[in-house]
């Protein structure tokens, strides 16, 4: 089979180990398809566990030296992968583009987003400090110290083919690290390129691998058992992430979990309306809300219910739903067929129990897995749509009447990563957003990522954060060491 003749010419599709791009063991390949055609675009190697086993050999092999690399150093070559990135934007962008579906203008946006990981962790990388006292007792001196936690394995989802692998390789690196990354098999061209922008940025080999496989579970489920591992880093559900916290537990690994979401969006009476609209189509239309920070669910004062909803259905019937690749698309296709299907049942579920559809509502005929921008009003509160992480382009509207029952509703799931608000009241704004059980908080702004913020969720969305300051720790041990002087 050959490539589709738009895939630049040079994309990497073997494994990266130890600083090459190597065949399978195996030899086994499997394919990436194109959204926007359900058509293929080219095939990668396929990792094994023998494989998963040369790339923790290496990662092991290159531990040591890396940890001893000055802080500057590794500083350095973050830094200059993040001009690396940067530099190959309209590459990195057309190939998250044609594996993944979101529009080139998202897909250059992501660029940014996830390269600024590298140039925050670079900053980060020179900033690892300790810290040292007297003991209270008199008795001699403690002294504290930051130590890079070992090999880790970065596992990421497909909905941020780049920003997902940064915002872990970028900490992970500057605190002393090597890395294996294992991308999603809907999206592993993206990873592939950005290990060969790290070794032109002077990574030593070994540091950082890539094991694109159809056999997740077999391939982690190796390197987990294997005790020379020393940390997992995960982005996907929460269903996989439980197995994987399930496997850390045997060697008591030390663990990070960015996992699913169902983010409330509130809109009270004293908002402004038209920024509220604004910002919800930011919040939900976001990579066409497959997004773990997607608005799911929207919860809206009774009194500007209609009017939010009315203007928020033309804003999403305007929007212009097409092939990434081509000009003035705003929204893509769905990832997959299985998605897909997964959307439209949720939409036909909620409409057969009542649900009013305001705009969209169905899936869009001809190539491609695309689904048509959708609000829907009036929903029954016992409908799954409002239970579950819809991770596509539908907009969910139910009505409140007071403070209470809206921070209530918001509150009642079993995730908490992000939570949005609108309103023009102070003190509204620091009750609510202390109410809200969530990681982050967006308060009249529908998109809060930030690589200097701390990303992450609380109850079922997950353990620990990405990002910021706190980022780097996630990648670090602290030792005592008691001193007599
Ligand atoms: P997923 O099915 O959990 O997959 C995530 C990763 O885990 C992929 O690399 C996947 O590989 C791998 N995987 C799947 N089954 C596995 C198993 N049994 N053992 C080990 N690894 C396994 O999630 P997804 O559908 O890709 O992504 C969507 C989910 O990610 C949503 O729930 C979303 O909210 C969440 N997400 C969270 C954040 C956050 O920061 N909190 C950010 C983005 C996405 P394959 O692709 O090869 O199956």
């Amino acid at each position: 089979m050959s490539d589709r003749p738009d895939l630049p010419a040079d994309t990497p599709t073997d494994l990266w180990i130890d600083g090459h791009a190597l065949p399978s063991v195996s030899g086994a390949r499997f394919d990436v398809a194109d959204p926007a055609t359900g058509g293929v675009l080219t095939s990668v190697a396929d990792a094994g566990v023998a494989d998963a086993s040369k790339a923790l050999d290496s990662a092991v092999a290159a531990q040591s030296r890396w940890a001893a690399t000055p802080p500057r150093r590794r500083s350095e070559i973050l830094y200059r992968a993040w001009e690396l990135v940067v530099e190959h934007t309209d590459e990195l962008a057309l190939l998250m583009t044609l594996e993944m579906g979101k529009p080139l203008a998202e897909a250059r946006g992501e660029v940014a987003y996830g390269g600024e990981f590298l140039r925050w962790f670079a900053e980060e990388a020179v900033r690892i400090g300790g810290r040292t006292t007297t003991a209270p007792s008199g008795n001699g001196r403690i002294l504290v110290t930051k130590e890079p936690v070992g090999p880790c394995l970065a596992v990421t989802p497909w909905n941020f083919p780049l920003a997902m692998g940064t915002r872990k390789i970028g900490p992970a690196l500057a605190a002393g690290c090597t890395v294996i990354v294992k991308p999603a098999e809907d999206t592993p061209l993206t990873m592939l390129l950005l290990a060969r922008l790290f070794r032109d940025a002077g990574l030593p080999d070994g540091v950082l691998s890539v094991l694109p496989t159809l056999d997740s579970a077999g391939v982690i489920g190796a390197l987990m058992a294997d005790s020379r591992l020393a940390k997992i880093s995960f982005t996907g559900s929460t269903q996989v992430g439980r197995i994987l916290l399930g496997q850390a537990a045997h060697h008591v690994m030390k663990a990070s979990m960015e996992l699913g979401g169902n983010a409330p969006f509130i809109v009270f009476d004293d908002a402004d309306i038209d920024a509220a609209v604004e910002g919800a189509l930011a919040a939900k239309m976001r990579n066409g809300g497959q997004a773990c920070t997607a608005a799911n669910r929207f919860l809206v004062h009774n009194a500007v219910r209609e009017r939010f909803t009315a203007a928020l259905a033309d804003r999403m019937d305007a929007l212009r739903v097409g092939a990434g690749r081509e000009d003035g698309t705003e929204v893509g296709p769905l990832i997959n067929e299985r998605q897909r299907s997964r959307i439209a049942a949720l939409v036909d579920d909620a409409v057969a129990s009542g649900a009013v559809v305001r705009t969209g509502g169905k899936a869009i005929a001809g190539d491609g897995w695309f689904y048509a921008p959708t609000v829907l009003d009036h929903l029954p509160t016992d409908s799954d749509i409002l239970a579950e992480e819809i991770f596509g382009p539908v907009a969910v509207i139910t009505g409140f009447d007071t403070e209470d029952e809206a921070v209530a509703a918001a509150n009642d799931t079993p995730y908490g990563l992000a939570a949005y608000f609108y309103t023009r009241d102070l003190d509204r704004t620091l009750r609510v957003s202390a109410a809200l059980n969530a990681g982050m908080v967006g308060v009249n702004r529908g998109i809060i990522s930030d690589p200097a913020a701390p990303f992450g969720g609380v109850k079922e969305s997950g353990l620990g954060s990405e990002g910021g300051s706190e980022g780097i720790a996630e990648y670090l041990t602290t030792k005592y060491i008691a001193l007599t002087a």
